[in-house]
């Protein structure tokens, strides 16, 4: 786990994200469903990664799944993430992670029935996202 190009010690990732930004990004945390801000988010716009500001997720991917998490059926390309295998619940599951600074953003699934492109569910958390909104209707 050392080939991510964004390189903080543990004391620097402490000073740069808050307590709670701290224990998802970096200890792999959960935030409570519902709770997050952008769960419900409809705003036009790019979601980056808090932790390093890579542009992740884009919000012509995210959809209403109603599981208290924002969700997108798939990452704003394939290489700004990271997946893998996540047993720490007792069951397999696959955790995603950035891939530019390693910092955990949540979680994906496949082969719920979503009516999206790819079927596949990225669960992320709020708090491991910020999001930029586009200017206004004159994004392309
Ligand atoms: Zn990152």
């Amino acid at each position: 786990m050392s080939d991510f190009k964004v390189q903080l010690t543990d004391s620097q990732w402490r000073d740069k994200l808050s307590a709670d930004e701290y224990r998802v990004l970096r200890q792999a945390g959960t935030e409570r469903a519902f709770t997050g801000e952008y769960t419900d988010t409809k705003t036009v716009g790019v979601y980056r990664c808090r932790a390093c500001d890579a542009e992740l997720f884009r919000s012509t991917e995210k959809f209403e799944s109603h599981c208290g998490w924002p969700s997108f059926f798939s990452p704003l390309a394939g290489d700004r993430v990271i997946e893998r295998r996540d047993d720490s619940l007792g069951y397999v599951r696959t955790e995603v992670l950035c891939a530019n600074c390693g910092s955990h953003l949540g979680h994906v699934f496949e082969g719920e029935g979503y009516d999206t492109p790819t079927d596949l569910r990225y669960c992320i958390n709020s708090i491991s996202l910020k999001l930029e909104p586009a200017d206004g209707p004159s994004v392309y």
